[in-house]
């Protein structure tokens, strides 16, 4: 399908881009959201419910004997973002409250992590920090001196501009070389029903990048995290390994 194709002019913001739902995400969109995992080719994947997911895994995949049987609603990419960040405020009490246990207990292996940085290699007392994409590094340095190296995977970002959150598997400006194996996070919150973790952009502030951050850490049993300022935000990285520059 061209580019061209995908054109749609919504009523609400314009000129934009055409994604596909289900009839059921349409209509009520506070509801568990299955598709492919968005992408920076593919941010906007064609979505369905729980009930067209019956369906779906009925052929594990969608072709000429179930396809018919959805009803796709077209929405436009800002829509369709906006729908799907409303999922995430789908919790019943009993995962809120699995949710909200696996972000204390993740905060607190992180916070013993962070400590241990902290005494081992004084991150905060380097003058200052480089990363390189393409070698997954991040070097803190002191007047062009290397003092401590350590590998890096992106989380991911808080916009301070959008007020959201952004998984950097979604986010085409980050290079595969930093987060390939973030996508095992995506993972446990697909296994684990955290729509958190599989929801590529959501409202957030810094404090939600954090949280993300710390189950990260956990899931990819990482050494710590890192969080980068920038005129827009904060970048989130997991330290992976960490060693004291040669
Ligand atoms: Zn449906
Ligand atoms: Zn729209």
């Amino acid at each position: 399908m061209s580019d061209d194709a995908r054109e749609i002019t919504c009523q609400e913001h314009g000129a934009a881009t055409t994604t596909y739902v289900c009839s059921h995400l349409a209509t009520n969109p506070v509801q568990r959201w299955h598709s492919a995992r968005a992408s920076g080719d593919n941010p906007w994947p064609d979505a369905w419910c729980n009930a067209c997911n019956a369906t779906f895994l009925r052929e594990g995949e969608w072709n000429d004997r179930n396809a018919d049987a959805v009803d796709l609603r077209i929405l436009c990419n800002h829509c369709y973002e906006g729908a799907s960040a409303k999922s995430i405020a789908r919790f019943d009490a009993a995962q809120s409250k699995a949710w909200q246990e696996l972000l204390s207990h993740c905060h607190e292996e992180l916070s013993v992590k962070q400590e241990a940085l902290k005494r081992e290699y004084s991150l905060t007392r380097h003058k200052r920090w480089d990363w390189d994409q393409d070698r997954a590094e991040l070097v803190f340095s002191n007047d062009g001196i290397p003092a401590v190296v350590a590998t890096i995977e992106f989380v991911g970002s808080v916009s301070t501009q959008s007020n959201t959150w952004l998984w950097s598997w979604a986010n085409p400006s980050t290079e595969e070389s930093v987060r390939s194996r973030i996508v095992a996070v995506y993972e446990f919150g697909e296994a684990h029903d955290y729509p958190r973790l599989t929801v590529p952009k959501w409202p957030a502030e810094e404090a939600n990048g954090w949280d993300m951050a710390a189950v990260a850490a956990h899931v990819l049993d990482a050494a710590g995290v890192y969080r980068t300022p920038s005129e827009t935000g904060f970048t989130f990285l997991l330290l992976t390994e960490v060693r004291t520059a040669q």
